[in-house]
């Protein structure tokens, strides 16, 4: 049966865009090991064929996995033994940017670098980026509601986005590509379909709304006691009428010497032995308005870059977090959010709770300051029982809803928080979500196991 699908994929796509068996190991599998692990991968080349093999797909009663760049953190894009792996790596087109309008429309398969370097001839920008930029596609962006550095500014995904051309599981397609800020046509399904991870349907193309920029003319890491103290300096500078905030991302002590002592930049952090770092890029009208702002502020432990090449290492100790599991193998990843005023005390609360299950349990945090969204890595190095893992992250997740904060801020639910959703959502929600999935999708044909 599944021989007869490949075939009938294959006249669909053409033969050489179905990958199987043991020319799936020649891809690449992106973040999690077994996103290529189904009968096959198929790489359609346009929306009529996203549809034509969601329709054959279901004739055969195999499910769909949609893959973009397979960056993902969450496991949304594994694909296991009777799923096909959907990649929209062909449909990577920058359609059309309108620099009046201030929209770009693009294939869902275009990667955030593509589409950046695209409106970055006309001094536009598409208001977000992330570490990843290279690989995540804009599909893959909308399907999870990517937040990344500039969401303190300019939102996440779903702020971004203004239409989105769908296909259904079964093989309809919506076309709401609508270009207007103002659209108030009942139910967004564009909206609906922002965080959906490819359970609702498959972005095929989207319109987006374009920023401009700030260009960044300074770089400094400041030293500072906890995460009110770097926010005290982050609203002043968004105060300041000469200077903007571009990006504003903290990193504690034991994140910020772990990784800066693998990377061998230890040097750099060396001008101050403080509780944590906040790294701060401004664009400033005035020369030395951080300066002097810093200096009114009687902020004594900074460092600012004098070269591109300072500023490139200062990064690479915030954006090369995965060194820290380099470093000390089986720990747990966390990626929660909280109101920006309970920071120092959700982290302390964690603290204290893990070193409550374990004294030889370690917490490195960072994360983007300017939307409270925190990266924490937990472990000891040793390998840990289940028991353990859920005791670490009970102790992670424990009061954040109280308190308004998220268990999961921007990498999604996936199958690895899919435990966690069951357990801190409120269960109306729940049961409104299954009725949503069920209407888009009642035979479970769409990434089935993942999210919800
Ligand atoms: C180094 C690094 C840094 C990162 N930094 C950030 C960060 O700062 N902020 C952040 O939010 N994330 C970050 N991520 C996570 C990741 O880049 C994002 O989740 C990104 O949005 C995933 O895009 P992708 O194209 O790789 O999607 P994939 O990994 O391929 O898929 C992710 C999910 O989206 C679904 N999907 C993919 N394409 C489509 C489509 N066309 N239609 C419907 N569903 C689809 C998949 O089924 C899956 O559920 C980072 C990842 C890495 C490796």
């Amino acid at each position: 049966m599944i021989e007869e699908l490949i075939v009938g994929l294959g006249a669909i796509v053409g033969d050489r865009h179905v990958v199987t068996g043991s020319d799936l190991h020649g891809i690449d599998p992106g973040f999690h090991p077994e996103n290529l692990s189904g009968a096959a991968a198929v790489f359609p080349a346009d929306t009529r064929q996203v549809a034509d093999v969601v329709k054959i797909c279901s004739k055969y009663g195999v499910s769909i996995v949609p893959q973009g760049g397979r960056t993902g953190l969450s496991g949304g894009a594994v694909s296991k033994a009777g799923s096909v792996a959907l990649g929209l790596r062909r449909m990577n087109a920058v359609e059309r940017c309108d620099p009046l309008a201030g929209t770009v429309v693009v294939q869902a398969g275009a990667t955030l670098q593509s589409v950046a370097d695209h409106c970055a001839v006309h001094g536009l920008s598409v208001g977000i980026d992330l570490g990843a930029r290279g690989s995540a596609t804009i599909g893959g962006m909308i399907a999870t509601n990517a937040g990344g550095m500039t969401a303190f500014r300019n939102g996440t995904m779903r702020n971004r986005v203004l239409g989105t051309e769908i296909v259904l599981a079964n093989g309809s397609i919506v076309t709401d590509l609508t270009e207007v800020e103002k659209c108030n046509e009942g139910y967004s399904l564009t909206q609906l379909i922002c965080g959906s991870e490819g359970t609702l349907g498959i972005v095929t193309r989207a319109v987006l709304r374009l920023t401009t920029e700030p260009t960044v003319t300074s770089t400094t890491l400041i030293a500072v006691e906890n995460a009110h103290a770097a926010l005290t300096i982050l609203r002043a500078v968004q105060k300041a009428r000469d200077l903007t905030a571009v990006h504003a991302e903290i990193m504690w002590k034991d994140y910020a010497e772990t990784v800066a002592a693998a990377l061998r930049l230890s040097g750099i952090i060396s001008f101050a032995n403080a509780p944590a770092y906040f790294l701060l890029d401004v664009a400033e009208t005035v020369e030395d308005g951080l300066l002097d702002l810093l200096s009114d502020l009687n902020v004594t432990k900074a460092i600012m870059c004098k070269s591109e090449s300072e500023r490139a290492d200062l990064w690479r100790i915030r954006e090369e977090s995965f060194e820290i599991d380099r470093q000390v193998p089986n720990c747990e990843w966390f990626d929660i959010s909280m109101p920006l005023d309970r920071i120092d005390m959700t982290l302390a609360g964690i603290r204290q709770r893990i070193a409550s299950i374990d004294h030889g349990l370690r917490v490195w945090a960072m994360g983007h300051l300017g939307d409270g969204n925190l990266h924490l890595t937990i472990g000891s190095g040793q390998p840990l029982s289940d028991l353990t893992k859920t005791a670490i992250a009970d102790a992670v997740y424990q009061g954040l809803k109280q308190i308004g904060g998220a268990f999961s801020a921007e990498h999604g639910i996936g199958i690895d928080k899919r435990a966690s959703l069951i357990k801190h959502a409120d269960p109306e929600k729940l049961r409104l979500c299954r009725v949503i999935k069920k209407a888009f999708d009642p035979e479970n044909m769409l990434n089935p196991g993942k999210l919800i």
